[in-house]
């Protein structure tokens, strides 16, 4: 077992920037108030969410009224999803590449589940014909949920695009966004204006874990999924998580004046650990090709599928050798089927199965990557070298 970790599993979580973790201990032993009280103390406490609430909106690009504070990710999609069809009874509609939290929602709400093409990207035309079909069949469309980038693969989506196919289809229903995965890699002011919802985790650009944003523009459209004492002005009820959300609100302020110059020093680490497997092992494709002009893909997002080893045993040899790196999404690691995301876009099962997935973020080394890429052809290897060859 080796001490030292190589950490290529970003988009799984970040570790914390230590500006979050300063910004959020006097909340936890000085100002431990309940925001919600009518004393000073409390007073003090619910500044501090004022306050990060206005940071979170300037680099969404909202008004801070639009702002909720959630307990996580998933929580905010639920949220989105759920409560856009209790209030209208319409039907939820998602692509087939969606984080869990998303695709699980839309599943067991009876919803439909719209195809994506190669590279993980809903398809227009399917979008348009499903929403014409149920209009036609007589059911409103409550939303439609498509996610900015893809949590596996790293496919950024045209939000924009998929928006306007909706308002000319589905003129009623409401567009939101799983954004958890965008914050390092993309202009949130970018997206928000065309969506009505949107949602993020602070964990995954630096914040802690237990931490979510849902954006809801132009006021509550959607039922609350969370009732209670009335906090969030009645969103989202329960007792704010207040150092939690003071840590977000600086990770993400930071995320977003680094993120141009992040971008550009993670492009050239990527590009360095996906040429480095591509020309140092026979036999590995890189699931989204970083050369088709159609396609953009961010930065921190190495996916690549292996010929000849399963996920499993070469996540296996990676974790003795100090390196944390992911098959699936993280939710999904542990299981031996590909994931969906993998088989929505058409992938071969038997290449799926050897899929590996490295991500980079705000910590990432030079080192990082050489040492990442010697244990990655290391342990590829000593697994190929195992398999009998195919007589
Ligand atoms: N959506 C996407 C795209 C994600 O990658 C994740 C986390 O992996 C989530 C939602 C869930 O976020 P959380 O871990 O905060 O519940």
């Amino acid at each position: 077992m080796s001490d030292r970790i190589v950490y290529l599993d970003s988009a799984a979580s970040t570790p914390m920037r230590p500006e979050a973790v300063e910004a959020m201990m006097p909340y936890l032993d000085q100002v431990y108030a309940n925001p919600s009280g009518s004393h000073r103390f409390a007073r003090q406490a619910r500044r501090a969410i004022d306050e990060s609430r206005d940071v979170v909106a300037e680099v969404v690009g909202v008004r801070p009224n639009e702002v909720v504070f959630t307990g996580c990710g998933t929580e905010s999609d639920n949220t989105a999803l759920s409560g856009a069809v209790a209030r209208t009874g319409g039907v939820a509609v998602c692509s087939a590449a969606e984080h869990h939290a998303v695709l699980h929602v839309v599943e067991s709400l009876g919803g439909v589940v719209v195809p994506v093409d190669r590279n993980a990207r809903i398809d227009l035309d399917a979008l348009a014909s499903a929403l014409d079909g149920l209009r036609d069949a007589g059911r409103a469309v409550a939303i439609v949920s498509v996610m900015a980038v893809n949590n596996e693969v790293g496919t950024v989506t045209d939000v924009a695009d998929v928006a306007a196919v909706v308002r000319r289809h589905a003129p009623g229903a409401l567009v939101h966004t799983d954004a958890v995965q965008a914050p390092s890699w993309l202009d949130l002011r970018a997206i928000s204006p065309h969506v009505d919802l949107l949602a993020l985790s602070a964990h995954k650009f630096g914040g802690p874990k237990g931490v979510g944003v849902l954006i809801e523009r132009g006021g509550p459209q959607i039922d609350p999924l969370i009732i209670g004492g009335g906090q969030e002005r009645e969103r989202r009820s329960g007792t704010h998580n207040v150092a939690g959300i003071v840590a977000a609100a600086t990770a993400l302020q930071l995320t977003d004046v680094e993120r141009v110059a992040e971008n550009a020093r993670l492009t050239v680490l990527r590009d360095r650990l996906v040429d480095g497997l591509v020309n140092g092992l026979d036999d590995v494709i890189e699931t989204i090709p970083r050369d088709d002009p159609t396609v953009t893909k961010v930065a921190g997002s190495a996916h690549v599928c292996i010929g000849g080893v399963e996920s499993e045993a070469l996540l296996y040899l990676l974790d003795e050798a100090g390196v944390c790196a992911s098959a699936a999404s993280a939710c999904a690691s542990g299981a031996m089927e590909p994931s969906h995301v993998l088989a929505a876009m058409g992938v071969d099962r038997e290449v799926a199965l050897g899929a590996l997935r490295l991500s980079l973020g705000h910590t990432t080394t030079d080192a990082d990557v050489d040492e990442g890429l010697a244990a990655i052809i290391g342990a590829v290897t000593r697994l190929r070298d195992r398999t009998p060859a195919a007589s």
